[in-house]
């Protein structure tokens, strides 16, 4: 199904697509807070969410689906990477619509950290494979930012795509990160192989071991994130556009090992 793509919204790969929160932000950037939302499409018009965003992006969020043809009744399931406000806030919204909303088990604690917990139809675990729209979602509980931090992944056209959430970024200490667990939940997925991560603010599809490899570096060296969300929207436009001249090249030339 052809899609239209309205400015602000990057394609990935076919059927995937970044829905993300900064063309609802005034730019420049005085206060760049909103988390990347992805679009997968599956079966006809249905399709899943990977976060959803803050509550006062909503409205530019359904008017950007609008403009691809998506209504958020198509909307059948929307994955949380864990239950901050940017990424999780218009979680009810979506769940009105009919979408089934899920978040690990460990966010129904949630109100423990000072916010609200999500209201989610459904708590998954470690392992658990999360399908909708004719999609599948492997789920990897990567605690470390959050307590309910988790990593998803799904094969898209030919990818393997992580979608990361806030692993990787941002350690808060003495709030509810824990440098033992982001360590250890960096090498868990690490060893995935995703030819692309779709992180919180971040994307990387270039050389992905190198970036694991910085990141377990600056980890170590107490440095707990390589994005400076006020380039995140630069940063995102080049790295899509990137990887889709790198996954093209590999479309033309199959023989061709790299
Ligand atoms: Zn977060």
């Amino acid at each position: 199904m052809s899609t239209r793509i309205p400015e602000g919204v990057l394609e990935l790969v076919d059927g995937l697509y970044l829905v993300t929160g900064y063309p609802c932000d005034p730019r420049p950037v005085p206060d760049y807070s909103g988390a990347s939302v992805y679009l997968a499409r599956g079966r006809g018009k249905e399709c899943i969410l990977v976060d959803s965003g803050f509550r006062r992006f909503t409205d530019s969020i359904v008017d950007l689906l609008d403009q691809m043809g998506v209504t958020a009744s198509d909307v059948k399931m929307v994955v949380y990477t864990h239950g901050h406000g940017d990424h999780a806030e218009s979680c009810e919204y979506f769940r009105r619509q009919g979408a089934t909303t899920a978040i690990h088990e460990a966010a129904r604690n949630a109100g423990d950290w000072g916010r609200s917990p999500v209201r989610a139809d459904r708590f998954f675990r470690d392992g658990d494979v999360l399908e909708a729209a004719g999609l599948k979602l492997q789920a990897y509980h990567t605690p470390g930012h959050t307590p309910d931090s988790s990593c998803f992944l799904l094969d898209m056209a030919g990818s393997r795509v992580l979608f990361a959430g806030d692993l990787a970024g941002w350690y808060f200490p003495g709030r509810e990160s824990d440098y033992g667990q982001m360590v250890a939940s960096v090498e868990k997925v690490r060893k995935l192989g995703a030819d692309l991560i779709c992180g919180g603010h971040w994307l990387c599809g270039g050389d992905v071991d190198a970036y694991w490899d910085k990141l377990a570096k600056s980890l170590g060296e107490g440095i707990f994130s390589l994005v400076d969300r006020f380039n995140a929207t630069e940063h995102c436009e080049l790295t899509a556009k990137r990887f889709q001249a790198r996954q093209r090249s590999r479309v033309c030339h199959p023989e061709d090992p790299s």
